[in-house]
């Protein structure tokens, strides 16, 4: 794994997340349970999430994979928790955003995700910040599908 292209101190905040990941483990009666894999990379991460009255009341996860993909996670985990759907819809537009070079747009605070936005330098490694949020939203579609279901 190569962090050369980050500065300093976003390297240390991503390997230091990496190293300690936040909110790592699991959650029990979790309301959605979600998976993704990046084969390119090898990254796995399993996403645990207790909504309450569309809050994200817990959240954790677990995974294995490059430090890029595990820090995302980590730092994913702490942005997210305590908030509405929709702020978490706004931060993953916002997170995607920074990735694909669009900038964040106002009123987002992306928190230590913000240390990731050297990596869309090479795109390989945009699939491994975003996997947790890919993960994230498929869990939480699944989720809306299962409770339009009657
Ligand atoms: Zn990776």
């Amino acid at each position: 794994m190569t962090l050369e292209g980050l500065d300093e101190l976003y390297r240390e905040v991503v390997l230091d997340h990496y190293r300690h990941p936040q909110n790592h483990g699991t959650i029990e009666n979790p309301s959605i349970v979600a998976e993704g894999s990046n084969p390119f990379c090898g990254d796995e991460v399993a996403l645990y999430l207790k909504l309450d009255d569309g809050r994200v009341a817990g959240v954790a996860f677990i995974g294995r994979g490059c430090s890029i993909s595990q820090a995302s996670a980590s730092m994913m985990t702490q942005v997210i928790k305590g908030k509405s759907l929709e702020e978490v819809q706004a931060l993953f537009t916002a997170f995607r955003g920074m990735m694909h070079g669009e900038g964040i747009p106002g009123g987002q605070n992306l928190g230590d995700l913000e240390a990731l936005e050297g990596v869309r330098k090479y795109p390989i490694r945009i699939k491994c910040a975003l996997l947790a949020w890919t993960t994230l939203q498929d869990g939480l579609e699944s989720h809306r599908a299962d409770s339009t279901t009657p």
